[in-house]
């Protein structure tokens, strides 16, 4: 007999709650990367898309740098990798939830 997952009911090696679970956890993550020209942005991958603008919104304005936002990526206009983890605690992301490479 296999194990069945408490949760859903399917066999564990079937079940994907735990997945599920991390997905719905927001994993918010920062680098910075050469781009074109030589310049230096900084990306913030894992914003949800409801938050997405109006994050990318207070950060430029906190970081006073021009910036843009597609998917789930908001792209800063030089290296904020230093500074963007803080601003985002200011706008209520969660420190653990951050994370700077
Ligand atoms: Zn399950």
């Amino acid at each position: 007999m296999p194990d069945i997952c408490p949760n859903c009911g399917l066999p564990t090696e079937l079940c994907v709650c735990n997945v599920l679970e991390k997905e719905t956890e927001q994993r918010i993550k920062v680098y910075s990367k050469k781009a074109k020209f030589n310049r230096v942005v900084t990306i913030i991958e894992g914003i949800g898309h409801d938050d997405l603008e109006r994050t990318a919104k207070s950060l430029k304005r906190i970081l006073a740098c021009g910036g843009t936002f597609r998917n789930t990526i908001i792209e800063l206009q030089g290296d904020h990798s230093d500074t963007v983890k803080k601003a985002l605690i200011s706008i209520g992301y969660k420190e653990s939830n951050i994370e700077v490479a």
